[in-house]
C-alpha cells in the first residue's frame, strides 16, 4: 500500500536553523513578553506583508477577537458561513450577533450583491473572509461600508503574502487578521497578527493582548493574554526566510493539478483572480456534475491512503451552537456540499499529485 498522503503538512526550517535562532534565548533568559524575536518578527512582517501597522498574537483567533474588541462594537456583524468556525465565534464571543451573507459561486467570498440588503440600524461591522486566499470584492465592500459608516475587518487567515493590485492584502478595510497556525502557508507553530489602518489602535491592541498593561504601574484596559512567545516568533523568523520558495513550490503543485484535471467533466477547479498574486494555499475542487459525488470521492481517496478535506463542510451556520437556516445562503450550502480540498503543501511530490489526480481521472469522464 502506498504511503499516506495528508491534506497538509507544516512547513519547518531545518532543525539547525531553528536551534541557531533560539540559541541566544538561553543567554537572555527572556522567552516571552515581547522580546527581541517578537520585535524582529513584527518588523519583518510589516515589510513582507506591506502593511502600515501590525501587531502579533499568540494565535489568529485571539487576534480576531482582539481587533473586534478594539473597535468597541455593538449590534450585528455581517459575515459568511463559508469559513472556519473561528470567524463567527470571534463575533459571538464579543457579544455581537452574526448575520450570515451568502457567498458568490466564482471565488466563494462574500456575495456583495446580497450584502447591502442585510444592513440594518444595528449593523456595526462586516467581517468578510478571503477564503482560500481568494480576494473579496474589496472595492465594493469598502464603498458599502463607507456609505453606512461601518467597520470592515477581513479574516485574512488564508491570505498570507497575497497581494491585490500590487498592495498587501492586509492594507484593505480597517483591519485584517492573519493566522500563523501550523497548517497555514506561513506558521509560527501557533500564532497570528492584526494589520490595521489607524495607528491609534496599536496601544489598544497591545493592551488587549497583555492584560491591559500600559506601564509598570498602569492598567488601562480589561485585556486578556494573547502574547506570542519568543519560540513562536523565532519559528516565524526562520519560516519567513523560506516563504517565497515555499509559495513557488505550492504554485507548481497547483498548476500540476490544473494541468492534470482541466479536461475532467463535471468538476470546477480553483481560479486565480485578476490582479491577485496568490499564495496557492488550498486546492478546492467542486464536484458538481461528476460521475461520483463529493463524499464518494472523499472515501475513494481515503481507500487509497489519501486524506482530502471537506473544507468547508458543514457551514458555520449549521453547527449546533448556531443553527441558522442555511437555506438563506443557498450558494454557500451548494458549495459546501460539493467541495473537497486536495492535498497541497510544499514538499508534496509531483508523483503524489499525479497519483491523486489519476484516481479522479479513472472514475471521471474526459472531454
Ligand atoms: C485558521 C483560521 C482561523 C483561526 O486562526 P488560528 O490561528 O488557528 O487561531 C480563523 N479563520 C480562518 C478562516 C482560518 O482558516
Amino acid at each position: 500500500m502506498a504511503k499516506t498522503i495528508e491534506v497538509t503538512q507544516s512547513s519547518l526550517p531545518d532543525f539547525e536553523e531553528y536551534a541557531n535562532e533560539i540559541f541566544d534565548l538561553w543567554d537572555s533568559k527572556m522567552i516571552t513578553n515581547m522580546g527581541i524575536k517578537h520585535r524582529s518578527l513584527e518588523l519583518k512582517l510589516l515589510d513582507y506583508l506591506n502593511v502600515k501597522n501590525l501587531t502579533l498574537f499568540s494565535n489568529g483567533h485571539l487576534a480576531l477577537e482582539a481587533i473586534i474588541a478594539a473597535f468597541d462594537l455593538h449590534g450585528e456583524v455581517i459575515t459568511t458561513p463559508y469559513t472556519f468556525v473561528s470567524t463567527t465565534h470571534a463575533i459571538t464571543r464579543n457579544g455581537l450577533t452574526p448575520v450570515f451573507c451568502d457567498i458568490n459561486l466564482e471565488d466563494f467570498t462574500m456575495d456583495v450583491d446580497c450584502l447591502e440588503k442585510l444592513i440594518t440600524k444595528q449593523t456595526c461591522a462586516i467581517i468578510p473572509v478571503h477564503v482560500y486566499g481568494n480576494v473579496c470584492n474589496v472595492e465594493k465592500i469598502d464603498q458599502i461600508a463607507k456609505k453606512h459608516n461601518i467597520k470592515v475587518i477581513y479574516d485574512a487567515a488564508h491570505s498570507f503574502g497575497v497581494t491585490y493590485k500590487g498592495k498587501g492584502i492586509g492594507s484593505f478595510g480597517d483591519a485584517s487578521m492573519f493566522s500563523f497556525h501550523a497548517t497555514k502557508v506561513f506558521n509560527t507553530i501557533e500564532g497570528g497578527a492584526v494589520a490595521f489602518k489607524d495607528s491609534e489602535l496599536q496601544k489598544t491592541l497591545n493592551g488587549l493582548k497583555n492584560f491591559g498593561i500600559t506601564g509598570t504601574e498602569t492598567v488601562e484596559y480589561i485585556g486578556g493574554n494573547a502574547k506570542m512567545n519568543e519560540f513562536q516568533a523565532a519559528m516565524g523568523i526562520c519560516n519567513l526566510r523560506h516563504i517565497d520558495v515555499n509559495i513557488l513550490k505550492r504554485k507548481e503543485i497547483f498548476e500540476r493539478y490544473i494541468h492534470n484535471l482541466k479536461d475532467v467533466k463535471g468538476i470546477i477547479l480553483p481560479i486565480i483572480q485578476e490582479g491577485v498574486t496568490s499564495n496557492y494555499s488550498y486546492f478546492p475542487v467542486i464536484f458538481k456534475e461528476f460521475t461520483k459525488n463529493r463524499d464518494e470521492i472523499f472515501e475513494l481517496l481515503k481507500l487509497n491512503n489519501i486524506n482530502s478535506r471537506k473544507y468547508f463542510y458543514p457551514l458555520t451556520s449549521d453547527f449546533s451552537c448556531y443553527k441558522y437556516d442555511s437555506e438563506r445562503t443557498p450558494n454557500a450550502k451548494f458549495i459546501s456540499e460539493r467541495v473537497l480540498t486536495l492535498p497541497l503543501y510544499p514538499s508534496l511530490t509531483m508523483l503524489d499529485v499525479d497519483r491523486i489526480c489519476n484516481i479522479i481521472l479513472n472514475v471521471g469522464e474526459n472531454y
